[in-house]
């Protein structure tokens, strides 16, 4: 993942010569990744879709005559990198942010991106009270974004989405290009939402979908195990793999490299495997501490397991045994 070189990179990108190839992702990370101001590295994906990796959560952005839309904004403390970022690539006003869900390090740079952005191009400036990047997300981002009246909020007011969706999903057309975004409940967290760039075939996964640990259930926002599992059949779903099982749609990660279908695919089974165990563990009245005597994760531990850090092996075998036993 280091060391690859960048110049070349650039030079590609500003001839807009870098189209997609049958090259697997993980090849295509190998070749392409070029770091941008400080320690971010940007890539392009397909189409008009790029990535943004180092900033928090993986960041995606489409490119195009209207201006950039953005797939979260990482941490807050990286926005000016990722706004420089954006700045070697074009020069047009940041127009729209979608986020994938609440958490920090996929929508802290909302607010310094969202306002920076507008200002830098002027494109949006006399538009009144809304100058800004429009930030987009699923009503339930908003509800723990904000606070009732009196209480402190989670993340200040021009942080906040400014255009929520409750339905099912939510389409725009931008930049020639329609994109879906669609919720996928009781997941992650209660406000997931996928963003398909139909043209370009990339999918923007946000935290249902990591390359780097087992899935993360966050159940103080309602997230749960069998939401993950439905969003990452969904997920291969709407995703096509062109040859090969290889290529085709790519799908960008929460966390962790860029994926294809075949990716979505190994991930799902493992963790629809370590799903069912536990359940069946948990419906023959097993406790916490003889689920995790019984070792549900084992086969896959060398891959995604942590026994320190923010995600441990212990902590996903907890919540998955909560969230199955509240269930019944
Ligand atoms: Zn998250």
């Amino acid at each position: 993942m280091r060391g690859f070189g960048l110049g070349v990179w650039f030079v590609l990108t500003v001839v807009g010569a870098v189209v997609a190839t049958g090259v697997t992702p993980k090849a295509r990370a190998q070749q392409n990744q070029a770091p941008a101001p400080a320690d971010l590295r940007v890539m392009p994906v397909q189409g008009s879709v790029y990535m943004i990796v180092g900033a928090g959560g993986n960041i995606a952005l489409q490119i195009g005559d209207e201006g950039v839309l953005l797939v979260d904004t990482g941490l807050a403390q990286n926005a000016d990198k990722v706004v420089d970022a954006i700045r070697k690539l074009t020069d047009k006003p940041i127009r729209y942010i979608i986020n994938t869900h609440v958490h920090a390090d996929h929508t802290g740079g909302n607010e310094a991106i969202g306002t920076l952005g507008s200002r830098v191009a002027g494109g949006n400036v006399g538009a009144g009270a809304g100058v800004g990047a429009g930030i987009i997300a699923h009503e339930n981002v908003l509800n723990r974004m904000s606070a009732p009246t009196g209480e402190q909020a989670a993340a200040p007011f021009s942080a906040w989405p400014t255009d929520t969706y409750f339905t099912k999903k939510k389409e725009l057309h931008v930049n020639g290009e329609a994109i879906i975004i669609e919720h996928q409940p009781a997941a992650h967290t209660d406000g997931d939402s996928f963003v398909h760039f139909r043209k370009s075939d990339v999918v923007s996964a946000g935290d249902i979908f990591v390359t780097t640990t087992f899935p993360i259930l966050d159940a103080q926002r309602a997230g749960g195990i069998n939401g993950i599992v439905a969003a990452l059949n969904r997920l291969i779903d709407i995703t096509i793999p062109k040859e090969k099982q290889e290529a085709g749609t790519y799908v960008i990660p929460g966390h962790g490299r860029l994926c294809d279908e075949a990716d979505v695919v190994e991930y799902r089974d493992m963790v629809t495997i370590v799903r069912d165990r536990i359940e069946d563990l948990v419906k023959k009245g097993r406790t916490l501490a003889q689920v995790k005597a019984a070792r549900p994760t084992i086969d896959y531990d060398g891959r995604y397991g942590a026994t320190t850090g923010f995600w441990t092996t212990e902590m996903f075998i907890d919540a998955v045994y909560n969230d199955l036993s509240k269930k019944k």
